[in-house]
């Protein structure tokens, strides 16, 4: 079996630099804030926030945003970098929705951990791409008939996704989906686990943990999913509703 530490080990005796410019703008990003463990090399990366820590001020307070992004996204990222590095190359070169997608790929020694850290993994990047400063204030087109349809308006549509939210006991995250039948529907998950683990395509989604949200609502989960909808891209939910 050849393995991805292996595999890293032969790029660098055969002086294969390739490698080194995602893990030195990694090292650049983690600089700026306290560490979440050493950055292990590996396939997959951290991805920029797409606009700066303290553009969600006052909804998402700036502090939120680094631990959130630069702590626990990162150490999701390096955990799974780290997971697999005696696994199969095969594995690593897989886009993080293939590998949470097909998880029965992963050797059971490791495929908990594995779907922790990679649904960690692949949660946030969505989650980064999902929200922006100001929002976009309401889907369009399609996707708006659809959930109107589906749910019988926008305003029933939130106070559903909210309920769904709020119930969500513990650590999770809820969900837009569609399923394969192409239904929309509101689904939660627990952990790090990710809609795609069971088929179903993740439209929308909001970080239930209380990393999301402690700093600024403390027990107060309904004020933040409010927020959350005051940020939601909903160009971003129609690409993949599109997809
Ligand atoms: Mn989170």
């Amino acid at each position: 079996m050849f393995t991805r530490r292996q595999a890293l080990k032969t790029a660098a005796l055969a002086g294969m630099a390739s490698l080194l410019p995602s893990f030195l703008s990694k090292q650049g990003v983690l600089a700026q804030s306290p560490s979440p463990g050493p950055t292990i090399q590996g396939a997959y990366t951290l991805p920029p926030l797409g606009f700066p820590t303290n553009a969600l001020e006052p909804l998402i307070d700036a502090r939120t945003m680094e631990i959130h992004h630069d702590k626990h996204h990162a150490a999701y990222v390096n955990k799974l970098n780290e997971l697999l590095a005696d696994a199969p190359v095969s594995l690593s070169r897989r886009s993080i929705e293939d590998l949470i997608s097909k998880l029965d790929a992963v050797p059971e020694k490791i495929r908990q951990d594995v779907r922790n850290q990679a649904g960690g993994h692949a949660n946030h990047s969505f989650f980064w791409k999902l929200i922006k400063p100001n929002g976009s204030k309401a889907p369009k087109g399609d996707l708006e008939k659809e959930i109107v349809s589906t749910f019988g308006s926008m305003d029933e549509f939130r106070k559903k996704f909210n309920a769904a939210a709020l119930k969500v006991f513990g650590s999770g995250w809820a969900w837009l989906v569609r399923t394969p039948e192409g239904k929309l529907e509101i689904q939660t998950t627990i952990n790090q686990d990710n809609p795609l683990m069971f088929g179903n395509q993740p439209l929308l989604g909001v970080d239930v943990w209380e990393h999301a949200y402690y700093l600024r609502y403390q027990n107060r989960r309904a004020d933040y999913l409010t927020a959350f909808h005051d940020l939601i891209n909903w160009d971003f939910v129609q690409e993949q509703f599109t997809k």
